[in-house]
């Protein structure tokens, strides 16, 4: 057994592996998808790089948030095929993600919210979406726990629903192990190797592993995975925070549609008995997360009681803060690498761009099909590559405008050598990649969380 120095690991060229088929960087929803779907579509050898554990960045903390009803063609083609995807699971592996169909509202409060409404579920309707408009005493109706005559009416899709964001780590787990991809825990990327212009390889903390095929992710850290290689990607990261209510029956999931308030960024649906809600502050800025924002909570927490008044006696079961991944658009990143302008043959770029719930094995599967054949029934993936955006980190598509409200601000470099979540709830994480890059952004629209 050869011997390997400590530095010469952390430069990433210890003992080369074995040769792979391809390498995927990074073990979340997106890369753990991705490296299952790579491996079942018929490379023999692909190996899954994760500096930590499976799921110890942003896909274990989410709130499980699975909404079709998106503000462009991509949001919903990527939702709905992932949705049809978890409800594939248990067939498919014998195990799933926990997803629960349970109905979501996106209640209007103005009337601008209403023309946006109708254009967007015209938009829904024509890719096949059975979203519905409801009438204020309608909606009013399915939602007995919200104040009544708030609202101007909802558009609503009974097939929405949520996923199990732990259970999902479980599935994707099982499902690589099952399938025979290799999975390297505790063992970082550190780079990649180029020989003209295409990829013939990755350098990690365990060694080189020669590879014609790579696949870079990495949620709230991607900017700095590309770094590392030498890719400029305007991923950004930034606080989320989550908090569940103790149990009330008035919180039943038969009275409790799921919700998202578009002004505030606020968004709910059941748990455990009690009502999990989340919310992004847009005047975040961003970075890492590592604490839960109290004050910033108690102020949703009145938004909140305006509308679901029940929700005012009840204390909180559970809060928690973590990074969650945005891009400057709102739209996912699928496409090439590329670097110095460059097109690197070989290296793709994969980010759900803070709906990795919703859309993460779309992304993973429409990455994986790009990489292998250069396109994917899916989703058109032309737009949605590096090139959309300026060295300034700015896109020339239109922003999504049901997203959540994410930062505005072009940002520096940020460090975000930990993925930080704050929690009561999850253990904490210890990423070891000291990573950098530029995270730019900006945000036309201040509407709409999940
Ligand atoms: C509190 C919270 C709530 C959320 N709620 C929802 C929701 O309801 N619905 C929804 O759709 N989305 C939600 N999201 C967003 C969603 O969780 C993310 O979009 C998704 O998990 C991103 O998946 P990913 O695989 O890209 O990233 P991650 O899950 O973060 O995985 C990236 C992995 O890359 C690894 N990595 C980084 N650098 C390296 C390196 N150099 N070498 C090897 N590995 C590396 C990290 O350790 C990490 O495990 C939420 C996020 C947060 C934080």
């Amino acid at each position: 057994m050869p011997t390997v120095s400590t530095a010469a690991l952390a430069r990433g060229d210890g003992p080369p592996h074995p040769p792979a088929d391809a390498v995927v960087v990074g073990g979340g929803t997106v890369g753990g998808w991705c490296a299952y779907f790579l491996r079942t579509s018929g490379l023999e050898r692909v190996v899954l790089l994760e500096q930590d554990r499976l799921g110890q960045g942003a896909s274990s903390r989410a709130a499980g948030i699975v909404r079709t009803q998106g503000g462009t063609a991509w949001a919903v083609k990527l939702g709905e095929w992932s949705r049809r995807f978890y409800l594939s699971q248990a067939d498919l592996l014998g195990i799933d993600s926990g997803f629960t169909p349970q109905g979501y509202v996106l209640p209007c409060f103005t009337t601008a919210d209403v023309t946006a409404a109708h254009e967007r579920m015209a938009m829904q309707n024509g890719l096949g979406l059975d979203v519905r408009w409801l009438e204020p005493d309608e909606f009013d109706r399915m939602n007995p726990c919200m104040a009544p005559g708030l609202t101007l009416g909802a558009t609503y899709r009974a097939q929405d629903g949520y996923l199990h964001p732990p259970r999902n780590v479980t599935a994707y787990a099982h499902a690589l192990a099952v399938s025979g991809v290799q999975v390297l825990e505790r063992t970082s990327f550190a780079g990649l190797d180029v020989t003209a212009g295409a990829v013939t390889g990755v350098r990690t903390s365990a060694g080189p592993i020669a590879s014609p095929l790579v696949v870079l992710t990495g949620g709230p850290q991607l900017a700095g995975v590309g770094g590392l290689a030498g890719i400029t990607i305007p991923a950004g990261a930034v606080r989320h925070q989550v908090a569940v209510t103790e149990q009330h029956p008035d919180l039943a999931p038969a009275r409790l549609p799921m919700a998202f308030d578009l002004a505030f960024g606020l968004y709910w649906r059941p748990e455990d008995g009690g009502m999990l809600f989340g919310m992004s502050n847009p005047d975040e800025p961003p970075g890492e997360a590592r604490s839960v924002d109290t004050e910033y909570l108690e102020r949703i927490r009145g938004r909140l009681h305006e509308l679901v008044p029940v929700t005012a006696g009840l204390g909180l079961r559970r809060t928690w803060a973590a990074t969650i991944d945005y891009t400057p658009d709102h739209l996912p990143i699928i496409g090439p690498a590329i670097a110095s302008g460059q097109t690197l043959n070989g290296a793709f770029v994969a980010s759900a761009g803070g709906h990795g719930m919703m859309w993460g094995p779309a992304v993973a599967r429409a990455v994986a099909d790009v990489a292998l054949q250069g396109s994917s029934p899916v989703v058109d993936t032309g737009d949605l590559g590096l090139d959309r955006f300026d060295e300034h980190g700015r896109s020339r598509l239109a922003t999504d405008p049901i997203a959540l409200p994410f930062p505005e601000s072009t940002v520096q470099a940020q460090a975000f050598p930990e993925s930080t979540p704050q929690a009561q709830a999850f253990p904490e994480s210890t990423p070891q990649a000291q990573v950098s890059g530029e995270h730019a952004s900006s945000s036309a629209g201040k509407e709409g969380p999940r």
